[in-house]
């Protein structure tokens, strides 16, 4: 049996009538730029996310690099994140010339841990970055305590988080100053190609990026601050407004996928006989739906090779969120971090692997899978 880690031409297939006459309204209304399209999305993605405000850019990536400019972060300053996530979320603080500054993951979240927020902050710290990984909410309450204590912006990384709710019902990416998503194919709301938002509350910050979004010109051609290409294509938000309707029914199916997983890693015994680490839907026991959104089903495991190995000879598609922790990545090194200084993300990056989790995956293959890795634990 073939289980591959993300199947998006089965997402796709059912759809490909609308996305093709989505895609044939704009090549009609020859307005590729900003067009109709794009308001309509951000319009809808606010709403989605409980914002005022939503400004659609090129990629997650500029869509925390816009939105640190928007906040005016630069050489001097310090930003708060997490060294467990995609280069982007330290890169767009390195590019602006300010340096991040790391705070370990709680082991259980795998989300930065508001416990050890407070003693990283400086004079210099400008904002803080927490990142909902996998799919699963940062505890959001302590870190915008601290931040309020001391005057920070808050950029929530949510671009694997869309529709992923707080304990109390705040969806990513509307509790911080702004958040940010990517519609990277393989995120829950994905584009056929990149894509992102910035969601705010702020009208002066969603006034601000809009700007900066096209290079900074307001009016065109006059260059008060300095922007960039940061615009979602008219295109791609044609694709996402199909897509759209969709999330919610794609969420339910993963969090289905994720309670048969863990029911049949129960029935399995794999935490006691091998030390698995399965995943917790940390806010779960208050019974509001949307907590968890599943980007990635991700375990903890013993001899992590091995078991990838032999899930590949059995067909089934595996991945490494993340295979090296921000803080010691190569072209971070002059930072001056060493291993050592996050032992928490550094066991995930050493442990973790995401198995099959996309909302199409049948549970045929769910027990496959499940039977395979726990063929290939025993080994
Ligand atoms: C995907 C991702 C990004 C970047 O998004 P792109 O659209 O690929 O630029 C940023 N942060 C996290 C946590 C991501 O998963």
């Amino acid at each position: 049996m073939n289980v591959p880690l993300l199947d998006l031409k089965a997402q796709h297939d059912p759809l490909r009538k609308d996305l093709l006459a989505a895609m044939e309204r704009v090549l009609d209304q020859n307005n590729f730029i900003l067009g109709r399209e794009v308001g309509e999305l951000e319009t809808q993605v606010a709403a989605y996310s409980g914002t005022r405000f939503a400004v659609g850019v090129s990629s997650g990536t500029d869509a925390l690099l816009a939105a640190l400019m928007a906040l005016d972060i630069k050489p001097g300053d310090d930003v708060i994140t997490t060294p467990l996530s995609f280069f982007a979320t330290v890169g767009a603080i390195v590019r602006l010339g300010a340096r991040p500054v790391f705070v370990d993951i709680d082991p259980v979240s795998y989300n930065l841990d508001p416990n050890r927020l407070e003693a990283a902050v400086t004079p210099r710290t400008r904002a803080i970055i927490p990142v909902h990984l996998y799919g699963q909410c940062a505890d959001m309450a302590p870190i915008l305590q601290v931040a309020e204590a001391h005057g920070l912006a808050v950029v929530e990384d949510a671009a694997q988080a869309i529709g992923a709710e707080y304990g109390d019902g705040r969806r990513a990416g509307s509790m911080g100053t702004a958040g940010c998503f990517s519609f990277f194919p393989s995120k829950n709301l994905g584009g056929l190609g990149d894509g992102g938002m910035v969601v705010t509350n702020d009208e002066a910050l969603a006034e601000r990026l809009r700007v900066l979004r096209v290079q900074g010109g307001k009016p065109k051609y006059y260059h008060r601050v300095l922007g960039g290409n940061f615009r979602l294509d008219t295109l791609q938000a044609a694709v996402l407004g199909v897509k759209l309707p969709y999330l919610d029914r794609w969420t339910a199916l993963r969090q289905r996928h994720a309670d048969l997983y863990e029911s049949l890693f129960r029935s399995l015994e794999v935490e006691s006989k091998f030390g698995v680490r399965l995943p917790q839907a940390v806010y779960k026991q208050n019974g509001v739906r949307h907590y968890h959104i599943y980007n990635q089903f991700v375990i903890g495991v013993p001899r992590r090779e091995r078991l990838r190995d032999h899930l590949k000879s059995n067909g089934i598609g595996t991945e490494i969120y993340y295979p090296v922790p921000l803080h010691l990545q190569e072209c971070l090194l002059s930072l001056g971090y060493k291993e050592g200084d996050y032992p928490q993300a550094e066991r995930a990056c050493r442990d973790l692997v995401a198995l099959p989790i996309y909302p199409e995956l049948n549970e045929d293959q769910q027990h496959f899978v499940a039977q395979t890795v726990c063929e290939g634990l025993g080994l």
